[in-house]
């Protein structure tokens, strides 16, 4: 009898005990504070001025976080109608339109998860960056009028090629204008020591973080794309605290010992994938699952790099602050991006690209101009564009996205 051919497994990352800690942390101590009326809440967009927000005192939320959790838990196809049902359009963003709708039906996929937490924290303030879309104003400004609380923010560029003084001055502006409103909040004085230690951890959780990613160079690989969506956890909602810079500190050393003991974290990897776009949240582990059988690594990816800040200096944290949040990959030029792209080939060795065509975050999807064809030219590898969203799951069709992965696998088979 022929012996059946066993199922490839998942390797537990050990870290990963830890990281929930670091993340049951970050939301009851919200959760404590709006119980005992102190300290004060910011809610801020994933790439806005979360460091001085901290260093001013302030407790930081960050929505976007919110709405990757309701895509993950799948609760998001629950709430995005009723976004859509007080004007806001099936088109836009649907981390915005999952997370307006859980608030107006009053529930939260949290309280499932942290015993005690039946909703978000209130803010006393909002601040937004549009570096990544305007998205994230409208929403911030929905939660303003709705809960009569100040919003205030940042409005960057976009489409720049190469990050020059006059941005960075103008940015930087912008950030330090913010001062004394965001002080009348708080109701103290911005200590500028303090903001360099918050910009020196920030800087220290990300140069950590990069060289968590990095380690995908190795080959085989000890660390997926998918890993990748999960233990960016503390990078997103913690920068700038030492739990994270600590977190990392533990993953790091965890993942090297993989790499020295030859542990793969795909067994048998015989492809290695750059993901470009956002994640499918409500698909993750199917898609995961999918690479791991197929043998292929999805080794980086422009989203987990997205929390990469090697601008970050606390000699000089306003130029510096405006200048990582403007160098970051979604603000650039196609030019820019593609060059960006090149550079990682060079690191991480991959044979093919997976663009995720996001229906509802154009912002994101960078297959829409002919980047595909460009990068296909210049590198001289194969690439597929998937349909989907990353949390509007009547966007993607799972049995489309499954046919063309496994048929862009086996054109890298046939490459080899
Ligand atoms: S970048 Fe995309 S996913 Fe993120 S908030 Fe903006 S539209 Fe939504």
């Amino acid at each position: 009898m022929a012996e059946e051919k066993k199922k490839p497994s998942f390797k537990k990352i050990m870290a990963a005990d830890a990281m929930k800690k670091v993340m049951a942390n970050h939301f009851y101590d919200l959760n404590n504070a709006v119980k005992a009326g102190g300290p004060k809440i910011a809610w801020c967009t994933s790439v806005g001025p979360a460091e001085l927000l901290r260093a001013m005192g302030f407790l930081v939320y960050f929505p976007e976080n919110h709405g990757a959790v309701l895509g993950a838990t799948r609760t998001a196809m629950d709430y995005i109608p009723i976004a859509n049902a007080v004007g806001y359009s099936p088109e836009i963003c649907s981390y915005l339109t999952s997370d307006v709708g859980a608030y107006l039906k009053g529930e939260t996929p949290l309280s499932k998860q942290y015993k005690e937490i039946t909703s978000v924290p209130k803010p006393d303030v909002l601040v937004y960056n549009t570096n990544q879309c305007r998205d994230v104003k409208d929403w911030f400004q929905w939660y303003g009028r709705r809960l009569n609380v100040p919003c205030v923010g940042i409005e960057t560029f976009r489409n720049i090629g190469d990050v020059g003084a006059d941005e960075v001055k103008a940015i930087s502006a912008q950030i330090q204008e913010l001062v004394p409103t965001l002080e009348k909040i708080s109701g103290a004085k911005l200590d500028i020591d303090k903001l360099r230690e918050v910009v020196g951890l920030s800087r220290r959780c990300s140069d950590l973080w990069k060289a968590v990613l990095e380690t995908a160079a190795a080959i085989p690989s000890p660390f997926t794309f998918f890993d990748g969506t999960i233990h960016m956890g503390p990078a997103v909602v913690a920068r700038g605290t030492q739990e994270a810079v600590d977190y990392y500190e533990l993953l790091l050393p965890e993942l090297k010992k993989r790499i020295a003991d030859g542990v793969s974290a795909v067994e048998g990897e015989k492809h290695r994938i750059y993901w470009d776009g956002m994640p499918v949240w409500g698909k993750l582990r199917e898609l995961s699952t999918l690479f791991l059988e197929q043998q292929a690594c999805v080794v980086a990816s422009t989203y987990c790099n997205s929390w990469v800040f090697t601008a970050l200096d606390a000699k000089d944290p306003f130029d510096s602050m405006a200048r990582a949040y403007t160098e970051l990959f979604i603000v650039r030029s196609d030019d820019a991006k593609e060059k960006y792209i090149e550079r990682m080939r060079e690191l991480f060795k991959f044979d093919g690209i997976l663009f995720h065509d996001s229906k509802t975050c154009p912002n994101n999807s960078n297959n829409r101009y002919g980047m595909p064809q460009r990068l296909a030219e210049k590198l001289h590898i194969p690439s597929v564009v998937i349909h989907g969203d990353l949390n509007d799951l009547r966007c993607y069709s799972e049995e489309q996205a499954v046919t063309q992965i496994e048929a862009f696998i086996e054109q890298l088979e046939g490459k080899k």
